[in-house]
């Protein structure tokens, strides 16, 4: 395992209030508890649990926002979770949130956001970069760590870009809003939209203007893709060729074929497939096809405070569930790179990274 901590790695699938350390969200709910607003003895439990359906998961979710929507707290949980993405050696970190409403304490979408900036921007234990490249002086490469590589012994660097999440239970209106929002963050570092939220809900042509004026004006689009069964909409999405999509389970043989030959890159998120019973077993997931057809590939956490895992961890199932080795685990890592949404000044900087990492594989 400790080769695959050092190891760089980018992580392109994280949700940040499925991000959130347990001590974290324990901390807030005794806050909570203390004031009378939950019941922590019932939160605990919840909190701690590890198996959860689906459907569980989303009730969870229901409440991890009622602990975590406060701007304060939102800059607190985005301090952290980039702080822990870098401490295991994450270079890139593409940040997915949906930006939320709470008007009893003065909450907009844009103030939530800018939360979630204002935890970029706080001080850290590591050096984030966030803005676009060529306004960015301080690329991660020229700062490099020269003899130890990521073991630890430096400061760590992170790559940070956002990701503004449609939830399914929005309507067009509030998907647009969220669009307009992330076209007016771009140099902030936002980089493009998500589509997720419980996949029993809402309907695929409720975000498909919201979706295609973003893709329009240039913001890359990843969609939540066959969580659940729903061939048109399945075939609806691949059909709108967004630039990834996460997931990809509930496909049939023709969905397959299509998205084999639309080379769309895929997160692949195996705990999570499992914990929430998406996937029966880890031996018949189908990121084994996928690799083995050359399928472009990125191992992510999804939510790694919910599921309990990290991406070291996703990479270290990866090795012993399909076998793969060394070299091609460090490949797999590598050509994450090529499907962020970052600029290509981003992009080059990490195949550098991952070049000079590469003699420290042994
Ligand atoms: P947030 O956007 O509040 O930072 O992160 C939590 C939200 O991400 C959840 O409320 C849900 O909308 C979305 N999310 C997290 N994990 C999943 C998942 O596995 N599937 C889907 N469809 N949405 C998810």
């Amino acid at each position: 395992m400790e080769w695959l901590v050092s190891m760089p790695k980018v992580e392109v699938h994280a949700h940040l209030n499925g991000s959130i350390r347990d001590s974290t969200l324990l901390e807030l709910a005794k806050a909570l508890g203390e004031k009378g607003v939950i019941d922590f003895s019932e939160v605990e439990h919840v909190v701690l649990k590890n198996d959860r359906s689906l459907a569980e998961v989303f009730k969870l979710f229901d409440l991890i926002h009622i602990l975590t929507t406060d701007h304060m707290t939102v800059t607190r949980i985005t301090k952290e979770v980039i702080e822990d993405f870098a401490s295991e050696n994450v270079v890139y970190l593409e940040l997915r949130t949906t930006p939320k409403r709470n008007d009893s304490i003065g909450m907009t979408k844009r103030s939530y956001m800018e939360a979630v900036v204002k935890g970029l921007k706080a001080d850290s234990s590591v050096d984030v970069v966030f803005t676009p490249y060529a306004e960015d002086a301080r690329s991660l490469v020229n700062s490099l760590p020269t003899n130890d590589g990521y073991n630890g012994k430096t400061r760590k660097k992170i790559y940070v870009r956002l990701l503004l999440s449609i939830d399914r239970r929005e309507t067009t209106a509030a998907a647009m809003e969220t669009v307009m929002l992330a076209l007016e963050m771009r140099h902030l570092g936002v980089v493009g939209i998500d589509l997720s939220g419980n996949p029993l809900v809402g309907e695929w042509a409720t975000y498909v203007p919201a979706l295609k004026f973003a893709r329009d004006l240039g913001l890359h689009i990843t969609l939540h893709c066959g969580e659940v069964p729903n061939r048109p909409e399945v075939q609806a999405m691949l059909d709108f060729l967004p630039q990834r999509i996460g997931h990809a389970i509930f496909f049939e043989e023709e969905d397959w074929r299509k998205l084999k030959s639309s080379k769309i890159p895929v997160e692949i998120c195996l705990t999570s497939n499992i914990r929430t019973l998406s996937v029966p077993s880890l031996d018949v997931h189908h990121f084994a096809d996928l690799y083995n057809a050359k399928h472009p590939l990125v191992l992510c956490t999804d939510d790694s405070g919910v599921f309990s895992t990290s991406v070291s961890n996703e990479y270290k199932i990866a090795t012993s569930t399909f076998g793969l080795g060394k070299r091609e685990i460090f490949e797999l890592a590598k050509s994450a790179a090529e499907f962020i949404f970052a600029d290509d000044g981003v992009k080059e900087d990490l195949r550098k990274i991952f070049d000079s990492a590469v003699k420290n594989l042994g």
